[in-house]
């Protein structure tokens, strides 16, 4: 049986509506929530990434600002700008867009930032905060996901879940959340042996690891949930046949294209989960859901406004 599907732009879009009476609110108060994004260089996927959030900001009527130093900005330059980004008080958030050029220390830039506005929850303080299960602001794929598993009303407490990655940004914050959602949470990487036979006990897994389709239907146990992060954009045509040999739509889309974005888990393994994120349309909506979240939450906590809508969270 074809597992059930779970929609991130159908949560996204809860997500907005819930935002928008929140955002409302705020305005009631004379607070207008404002994220200011720092692009630099011209990175052609960062740049389609940093245009996607400043569209959110303004359907969701926030205030935003694109600060675009060139690639040959220097780590001083930058860290001068998130200063002054740190000191204007009308600025609730702050997102420097990764990565950034080889020459700039990107973990000072990072921990340059105001933790009352990192958006991105990637400074220690805020990462530190999740690890003592006092979350301020926690990085937005992961937090997304746990709306979407939340929403969906998959269980968590007493579960088997892995997690397939440990990055800072996805997997590492993802197992936190899970362990404080009561799961029993194993985190996997690319020295982990006998992958599947790890995976096959889980009722969750979490794959993040950036590769194209590597979970299989012998990775999973029957009538378990699979969650996709993975983003891959696949351009051999040897490959994409391999992957959608039985999702003709796919296939024409990449005979189309020359490209095709394919997620860490393979298509056939929706004939064996329970229920699973599809590629695209699941996780990728949420994390900008989750940053537009976190904007209006920094405006909310750094202002000391209280919303109805903040009230019933
Ligand atoms: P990352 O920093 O490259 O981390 C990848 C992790 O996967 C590492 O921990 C690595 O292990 C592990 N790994 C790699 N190959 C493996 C293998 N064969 N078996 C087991 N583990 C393996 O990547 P990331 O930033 O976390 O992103 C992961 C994926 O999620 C990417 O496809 C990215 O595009 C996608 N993503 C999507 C969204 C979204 O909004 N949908 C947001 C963020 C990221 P080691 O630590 O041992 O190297």
């Amino acid at each position: 049986m074809a597992a059930r599907l779970l929609l991130g732009t159908v949560i996204r879009d809860q997500i907005y509506a819930e935002l928008q009476e929140e955002i409302a609110a705020l305005g009631a108060a004379g607070i207008q929530p404002c994220l200011a994004a720092v692009l630099v260089g011209d990175n052609p996927a960062s740049k389609l990434y940093v245009n996607s959030k400043i569209a959110a900001c303004a359907r969701l009527g926030l205030r935003s600002e694109l600060h675009t130093p060139p690639a040959s900005v220097s780590t001083e330059e930058l860290l001068d700008l998130v200063t002054e980004l740190n000191r204007r008080d009308e600025v609730d958030g702050i997102l420097v867009q990764l990565p950034l050029p080889p020459q700039v220390e990107a973990k000072r830039i990072l921990d340059a930032v105001d933790p009352a506005k990192d958006v991105d929850g990637f400074h220690p303080i805020n990462v530190g905060r999740l690890v003592a299960g006092r979350p301020h602001l926690v990085a937005c794929t992961p937090a997304g996901i746990m709306e979407l598993l939340r929403r969906y009303e998959i269980p968590l407490a007493g579960t088997q879940a892995v997690v397939l990655g440990r990055s800072d940004i996805v997997g590492k914050p993802m197992a936190l959340l899970l362990l404080h959602a009561h799961a029993t949470v194993t985190i996997c990487h690319s020295r982990t042996r006998q992958l599947p036979e790890v995976t096959r006990r889980a009722d969750l897994v979490v794959a993040a690891m950036g590769r194209a389709a590597l979970v299989t239907p012998d990775y999973i146990r029957p009538g378990a949930t699979v969650i996709d992060v993975g983003q891959n954009v696949v351009t051999d045509a040897a490959e994409a046949e391999r992957i959608f040999a039985r999702v003709p739509d796919r296939l024409n889309a990449f005979r189309e294209k020359g490209q095709v974005l394919v997620g860490d888990v393979h298509p056939d393994v929706a004939e064996v989960a329970g229920a699973i994120t599809p590629v695209p349309g699941g996780v990728g909506p949420l994390t900008i859901a989750l940053l537009m979240s976190n904007t209006v939450r920094a405006a909310r906590l750094r202002r000391g406004a209280t919303t109805a809508a903040s009230a019933r969270r």
